[in-house]
């Protein structure tokens, strides 16, 4: 491989992407290695943190920002920073796998300013807000109020979808999952 790729699947909370991330990250073809960012949220019951997230405190979080160690980086909800550090892709490249990114519209289309033809900016698009509030209900990790934020944020998140590279809807998740497959190694030649 030459230079190593970015892949970036991003979407509003709930679409799916991190199921299909998951997916992609399991075909060993594709040489992917997922990009873990850090994140000031609380870690959930199934994360490990250094596989899912770096959960770093919201103060260690900040001096980190100071320090440049970020990409990019956001305060996706209030207090709840999320960020891609330079390290990662560092580590990654370094092993000759491409980079496999799962972080919010925002911060995808950023990644992709940075590194326009070298990276594959992928929007996954739910059905409908409804069905993504089904989804976030079904996955029973959210409190009530954390779900509300998510899908409020959702309508607002959508708008960015006509700026990314692909628009992958996530109805059936078979068919998605094999779209998204084709779109990698696409991609990846
Ligand atoms: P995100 O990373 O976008 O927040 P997840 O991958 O965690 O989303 O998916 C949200 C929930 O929806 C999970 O419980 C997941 O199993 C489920 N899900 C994902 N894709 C589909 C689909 N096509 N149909 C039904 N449920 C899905
Ligand atoms: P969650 O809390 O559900 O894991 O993630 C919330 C949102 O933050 C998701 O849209 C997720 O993709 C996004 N996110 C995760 N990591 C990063 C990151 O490094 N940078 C940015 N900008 N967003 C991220």
């Amino acid at each position: 491989m030459a230079e190593g790729k970015l892949i970036i699947f991003s979407a509003p909370s709930g679409s799916g992407k991190t199921t299909l991330v998951h997916h992609l990250l399991s075909k060993p073809e594709l040489k992917l290695s997922f990009s873990v960012s850090a994140t000031s949220r609380a870690k959930r019951p199934n994360e490990t943190h250094g596989k899912d997230y770096y959960f770093l405190s919201a103060e260690e979080f900040k001096k980190r920002i100071d320090a440049g160690d970020f990409l990019e980086w956001e305060e996706v909800y209030t207090d709840q920073f999320y960020g891609t550090l330079r390290a990662e892709i560092e580590r990654i490249h370094s092993e000759g796998k491409h980079v496999m990114f799962d972080v919010d519209v925002v911060g995808g289309l950023n990644i992709k300013k940075q590194f326009g033809d070298d990276a594959l900016a992928v929007f996954v698009k739910p059905p409908s807000i409804e069905e993504l509030e089904n989804r976030l209900r079904n996955r029973s990790t959210e409190s009530e109020e954390s779900l509300l934020k998510r899908v409020g944020k959702a309508a607002e998140e959508m708008k960015y979808a006509d700026q990314f590279d692909v628009i992958l809807i996530n109805d059936d998740l078979e068919r998605a999952k094999q779209e998204a497959e084709k779109l990698v190694s696409a991609f990846i030649g």
